[in-house]
């Protein structure tokens, strides 16, 4: 058995990056196989990208555990949030705004370009891990007795005890290993741009639910100091047929419906970046293990970008693997079924009961049906004026809560 290795990581983006990361500091040496190559730092740092993760403070405290949080190019904190309906009275606000770079203590989390953190991610991997492969086609995965073989197209053979999926939303791992998906088809798309804006931002972000979806406004980092504080990026919920023709307006009349829909609540918009699409479906994965095998991230979920929580779900299941992986393996146990299935446990449910709110929410904010209209305004008042209830949903959202029993609790 001594060429068997004892994980390999299939998608080395954020989520399986931070696992890898998660484990080497823990003594298991995992490898990683990615498909994408090394980005060009160069480019990463000249072009700003279209979103923005907004990343929570459980994230947050997961990459500074692997050193990854120092290596960011650029990221933009913000320290607080508003929340209204344009058709109704409701608003709801937490946090506060800052004329500054908020102090940590302060900030309820950050917003990073995907590219910014996946270049900070290689470049922690290229020097902490033994075995991280970037291009590698995986053709495929087959279960062994006892062990997992894994072909590559260059006709290489891996032989793992554990494999762990984090290969995002159309997860080849999650499909050899006959792993059934249930699919939610939004028939909508997410409509995003980087934007400056007249006022500045105060590192508020600002979400307005339309009668064709949400629309958000996250600040991001700016590539000039001179215009800091007034880019943000949009992440615009919208029907299909919306989306490809706001997509499709010219430049003067996208800034002008952006003024218009955003209530001027920023001032002009005075700059678009090209407009990119993503379709919106959310996906479930029926089991997220199997004997020596484990779906994370993306490859074992997909939710309504609504709440900007997708990339965090996925830091948290990059945590507890780790943790009851690492505490069996004190024990002298790896990846033994009942390992696997305690992350299952801790996991599943949680990320199902996020999947199926936003989806809920993502139909309240929607329909104009009085009653469901009236609803959403009363909640959000009633949240509004309860410092027990906002207090409630911000621990929710930073994750720290999911920490807590785990050896990596804040
Ligand atoms: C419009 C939009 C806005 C969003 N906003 C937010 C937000 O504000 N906050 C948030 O938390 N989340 C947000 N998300 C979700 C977030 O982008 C994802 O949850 C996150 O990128 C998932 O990370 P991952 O590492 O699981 O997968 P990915 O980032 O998809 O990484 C998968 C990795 O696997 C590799 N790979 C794929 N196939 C193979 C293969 N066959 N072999 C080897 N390697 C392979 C890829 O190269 C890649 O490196 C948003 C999503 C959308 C669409």
């Amino acid at each position: 058995m001594s060429d068997v290795l004892d994980a390999v990581i299939i998608g080395g983006g954020l989520v399986g990056g931070l696992t890898a990361l998660l484990l080497a500091q823990g003594g298991v040496q995992a490898t990683v196989l990615d498909a994408a190559p090394i980005l060009d730092e160069q480019k990463v740092i000249s072009v700003a990208n279209s979103r923005v993760l907004a990343l929570s403070q459980a994230t947050i405290h997961l990459l500074k555990t692997v050193h990854v949080w120092e290596k960011l190019a650029r990221q933009m904190p913000y320290s607080g949030m508003q929340v209204w309906n344009k058709n109704g009275y409701g608003e709801i606000n937490f946090g506060q705004p800052s004329q500054n770079i908020p102090g940590a203590e302060h900030t309820l989390g950050s917003m990073v370009e995907p590219s910014v953190l996946n270049l900070a991610i290689q470049q922690k991997m290229l020097q902490q891990l033994q075995d991280y492969r970037t291009q590698v086609k995986v053709i495929r995965v087959e279960q062994g007795v006892g062990v997992w073989h894994i072909h590559l197209a260059d006709g290489t053979e891996l032989k793992t005890k554990l494999v762990i999926g984090a290969d995002g939303a159309n997860s080849f791992v999650r499909e050899q290993a006959f792993i059934d998906l249930d699919i939610l088809d939004y028939k909508q798309a997410g409509l995003t741009c980087a934007i400056r804006t007249a006022q500045l931002h105060q590192h508020i972000a600002r979400q307005i639910f339309l009668e064709t979806g949400p629309l958000a406004f996250l600040p991001m980092a700016s590539l000039k100091p001179e215009q800091d504080g007034y880019w943000q990026s949009i992440v615009w919920t919208l029907p299909d047929d919306y989306a490809e023709e706001y997509a499709a307006l010219d430049d003067a009349a996208f800034h002008e419906l952006l003024t218009r829909e955003s209530h001027h609540m920023l001032g002009n918009v005075l700059e678009a970046t090209p407009r990119a699409q993503f379709p919106l479906k959310a996906r479930a994965a029926q089991q997220y293990v199997k004997a020596g095998l484990a779906l994370i991230g993306d490859a074992a979920h997909v939710i309504h970008p609504l709440a900007g929580q997708g990339v965090n779900i996925g830091c948290l299941d990059a945590a507890i693997l780790c943790d009851v992986l690492l505490h069996d393996k004190k024990r002298g146990v790896w990846a033994h079924e009942q390992t696997l299935q305690r992350y299952e446990h801790r996991r599943k449910g949680q990320n199902d009961a996020m999947m199926h709110s936003m989806s809920a929410i993502g139909w309240m904010e929607t329909t104009q049906l009085f009653p469901v209209v009236w609803a959403r305004n009363f909640g959000l008042k009633q949240v509004e004026q309860h410092a027990a209830f906002k207090d409630a949903f911000m621990s929710q959202a930073n994750g720290l809560q999911v920490l807590k029993d785990t050896c990596y609790a804040v």
